[in-house]
């Protein structure tokens, strides 16, 4: 409608696809978990930047997308947010955990920043994680699964070493994140971002990139039937 079409405008957000919720203003509009709502609160984030506003309640009914911001404008929480949401919900009534997401990542510390920012939007929630990444021993990243987490944080070829040496239960992945998937392909990832997607059934995949590439724009419309395309601000060149 009008109304949201001005919002966007204004938040200079432009949006293809089917159906695009509206943006929200604020976090609290969400129905968010109090604890969670805390944990934006003490982290400082008082309202959401506008890829958040956006791209967040698109992840919160299901929607698969691609979605383009410029560094810095908080795009690891605009999917964190609902991936913490949603696990604490499923986990309510249970006390073992079960991969819900995966976050992947192009190097191990773009990963552990994304495990940090998942801990502190988790903290006193019942939800755990585990860090797949290369450097630490991965008996111990194993070990961690094996308790039970809601999410897994992994560069793509330590998540397939681990994949290809033990069985882990996927089953329960609804969500599959590839963060910085510009730099993905670029780096020659695709081939083992595409083996941990194939390895899920129908999950939903949420893309972040801080570039414009058609090479992006193919690789996500082949993965996905329904993509939703969100870009924010004035991407990175
Ligand atoms: P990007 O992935 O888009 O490059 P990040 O997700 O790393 O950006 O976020 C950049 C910075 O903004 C981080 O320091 C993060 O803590 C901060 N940040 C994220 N969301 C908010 C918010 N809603 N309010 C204030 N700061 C935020
Ligand atoms: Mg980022």
């Amino acid at each position: 409608n009008q109304q949201t079409e001005l919002l966007r405008r204004k938040l200079d957000i432009s949006v293809k696809g089917n159906f695009v919720p509206a943006p929200i203003l604020s976090f609290s509009s969400c129905n968010f978990h109090q604890k969670l709502l805390q944990n934006l609160e003490d982290a400082g984030y008082e309202m959401p930047t506008p890829v958040q506003m956006q791209a967040i309640p698109a992840a919160l009914i299901g929607q698969s997308m691609l979605v383009t911001a410029e560094t810095g404008s908080g795009k690891t929480c605009s999917f964190l947010v609902p991936i913490v949401s949603y696990c604490v919900k499923l986990n309510n009534n249970s006390n073992q955990q079960k991969p819900q997401a995966i976050v992947l990542a192009p190097t191990r510390e773009l990963c552990i920043q994304v495990e940090e920012q998942a801990k502190l939007l988790g903290k006193g929630l019942p939800f755990k994680t585990a860090l797949v990444v290369g450097g630490d021993a991965m008996a111990g990243q194993l070990y961690r699964i094996q308790q039970g987490v809601s999410l897994i944080v992994a560069t793509p070829g330590r998540l397939i070493d681990l994949l290809i040496k033990h069985d882990i239960e996927l089953d329960s992945i609804s969500t599959l994140v590839i963060d910085e998937v510009d730099c993905m392909v670029q780096r020659g990832f695709l081939d083992q971002v595409m083996q941990i997607f194939r390895a899920l059934s129908q999950p939903q995949v949420l893309m972040y990139s801080a570039t414009i590439s058609r090479e992006v724009e193919r690789v996500a419309g082949s993965m996905v039937k329904d993509l939703t395309i969100i870009l924010v601000g004035k991407p990175n060149k």
